[in-house]
């Protein structure tokens, strides 16, 4: 007999508990700079992908609430009925010149963008290759558009080649984090291109966490992306997901991705606010190299690899050890994530750093030192 959903709901979660794999959404209010408040305690949070700190931009905020009062609060329906108010036009030139392309189209989300574009491109008799540690909508995309799925080792220009080797496709494409978001690691795009090129496949390239903080602010390499996806929702400081390419391929997406045509479109003031962030970042080359200086100046610290972006991760193993690991620096004064299978695999659970424009250096030299003797165990 089918068990009622609450016994089947309880008894996974009880599953989820016992392997030390239940996570909690957990009320966290941000309050000024990198200070987090978790249950009335202020703590410096490194947890927080807001890496330039824009969201709290006077003139982010500004720009938000003027479209606000001038748009209204919602746009009301799907970009291609009703709801592409003119603020749209100019984020998205932005965008195509941050990027150096000639077109750009903004989505709802960068999830939503993922899993929008890829159907929109390829589908059965076609393949898309993906890193083995390419954020999960990538994957979600890659799945929903009916190709052929094929891993490839991280980072691994020798297995791509040898995985599109073995597979014939029609059309394909290589999809790739340009940062990726749990190892802080930077793909190797220019080789990647040249696999890709040979084989006939478009490359596609998430800059979600690179957007902002590497290359002034321009991101990640993209060069040979055909396919320069990334967000809003990081270093951008607010909300939405775009992506960059020639002019037919984002028409072609306004006609075809799904999570496009069916979908109301951003809220007016969250348009604005990406667009006055996009000022800010280009506008002050100091503030996109901040976060990266800081994760080196602790990468530095407490002896790990030089940070290549703004997130640094500690390799604990187990996940008890990563919640161990958090808890002391939660009782340190410090919000860090813990971060557990299915987001790493099994076996690689971790504490992940993020830095911001908003941390003064003092914070991360004391969470250095807290790491090394409370985490690391080093004197
Ligand atoms: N891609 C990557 C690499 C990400 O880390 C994330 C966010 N976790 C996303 C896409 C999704 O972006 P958004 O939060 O805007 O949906």
């Amino acid at each position: 007999m089918t068990r009622s959903l609450d016994d089947f709901a309880t008894a996974k979660l009880a599953a989820l508990e016992a392997g030390s794999l239940r996570r909690r959404v957990r009320q966290v209010a941000r309050g000024v700079g990198a200070v987090a408040v978790r249950d009335g305690v202020g703590l410096i949070s490194f947890s927080c992908n807001d890496y330039l700190n824009l969201s709290q931009h006077p003139a982010v905020i500004e720009a938000a609430v003027a479209a606000t009062r001038r748009y209204g609060v919602g746009a009301g329906a799907s970009r291609l009925v009703t709801g592409d108010h003119p603020l749209y036009r100019g984020l998205e030139a932005r965008l195509a010149a941050l990027k150096g392309t000639a077109d750009a189209v903004v989505f709802g989300s960068g999830y939503l963008a993922n899993i929008g574009i890829i159907p929109a491109l390829v589908g059965a008799g076609d393949a898309v290759f993906v890193d083995e540690l390419a954020h999960a909508c990538i994957w979600a995309g890659a799945r929903l558009s009916g190709a052929a799925v094929v891993r490839f080792g991280h980072n691994d220009v020798g297995d791509l080649r040898r995985v599109m080797a073995g597979c014939g496709f029609r059309r394909a494409i290589v999809a790739t984090d340009g940062v990726f978001s749990m190892d802080g690691d930077v793909a190797p795009i220019d080789a990647l291109a040249v696999v890709a090129a040979e084989a006939g496949a478009w490359l596609m390239s998430d800059d979600a966490h690179g957007i902002g903080v590497l290359d002034g602010g321009r991101g990640s390499p993209h060069d040979g992306v055909s396919l320069r996806m990334g967000t809003l929702s990081k270093a951008v400081g607010g909300y939405g997901g775009y992506l960059c390419a020639s002019v037919p391929v984002c028409e072609l997406i306004r006609n075809r991705a799904r999570s496009f045509v069916y979908t109301t479109g951003l809220p007016p003031g969250v348009v604005a606010a990406a667009a006055a962030a996009l000022d800010v970042m280009a506008g002050d080359a100091e503030l996109c190299a901040r976060p990266v200086r800081l994760a080196r100046m602790f990468t530095g610290a407490v002896g790990l690899p030089e940070a290549a972006s703004p997130i640094v991760p500690l390799v604990l193993g187990g996940a008890e050890a990563a919640l161990a690991g958090q808890a002391e620096l939660e009782a340190a004064g410090f919000l860090v994530a813990a971060i557990r299978p299915p987001t790493v695999p099994e076996g690689t659970a971790r504490l992940r750093f993020a830095f911001s424009a908003a941390h003064r250096e003092a914070d991360v030299m004391r969470l250095a030192e807290v790491v090394r003797e409370r985490v690391m165990g080093v004197a």
